[in-house]
């Protein structure tokens, strides 16, 4: 009986020192992606944050949505990601008047709605090229991100990896591409996924990342970590 009371009383302690514990602070990820959508990398990137069970973000080109590429759109909606704008037809904005900027994003916005059901928030300039009226013109969250020069050809899945490991932090924002023929990204965030989640990190989508830091976007800021921006 006494042995039975004893036990019973470290049971207790150790599960109040548990409670009183400082409880870390959950570190989000949120992946991005530019430039499709496609049914060749898209689909194979689709594939790896299935395996890995992780959302991502997806910043769509209106002029690359077709009946049979909107169906990774659909399918990314189902695994949980969400879809972003990433202007109609990938122009240099700044060199763009009001109107002309405004119908990038109003018949990208306009087809991503028709699709998936959803008007996006987010927008990811072409080339990160803004000039400051364009926060004005559009009316939507502006993201950056954390690149690891994925867009170059001659840039490795190695490299990428290493890059993609070592900009971790939390709240932070990866700006990496999937148009066709990117293989080397999904490959290295094939192996990078498990390291980051080993070093105890949550992948979100961005919308998500906001809500989960209690961020409310402020429409002058282009984000690369949430809640701070800090654009690169
Ligand atoms: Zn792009």
């Amino acid at each position: 009986m006494k042995r039975t009371l004893k036990l019973t009383l470290m049971i207790c302690l150790s599960a109040l020192a548990m409670a009183c514990a400082p409880k870390e602070p959950v570190k989000y990820l949120a992946l991005s992606f530019d430039d499709g959508p496609n049914l060749t990398t898209e689909s194979k990137m689709l594939d790896v944050l299935a395996k890995h069970k992780v959302p991502a973000t997806f910043f769509v080109i209106g002029k690359n949505i077709t009946d049979e590429s909107a169906e990774n759109m659909k399918r990314a909606i189902k695994q949980g990601c969400e879809i972003g704008n990433h202007s109609f037809t990938h122009p240099m904005m700044t060199t763009m008047d009001e109107a002309q900027v405004k119908e990038e994003i109003e018949s990208t916005s306009a087809l991503i709605e028709k699709i998936t059901g959803k008007r996006p928030t987010l927008f990811r300039p072409p080339y990160i090229n803004v000039k400051p009226e364009m926060y004005d013109w559009i009316d939507l969250t502006f993201i950056c991100g954390k690149g690891c020069q994925d867009w170059e050809a001659t840039v490795g899945k190695e490299f990428r990896r290493e890059g993609i490991i070592a900009n971790a932090e939390p709240g932070a924002i990866y700006l990496l591409h999937d148009f066709e023929g990117n293989e080397a990204t999904v490959e290295a965030l094939d192996e990078a996924i498990p390291v980051l989640k080993e070093q105890g990190y949550v992948f979100v989508t961005v919308s998500e990342l906001f809500k989960k830091l209690k961020c409310t976007p402020d429409g002058h800021t282009m984000y690369t970590v949430v809640p701070d921006g800090r654009y690169n």
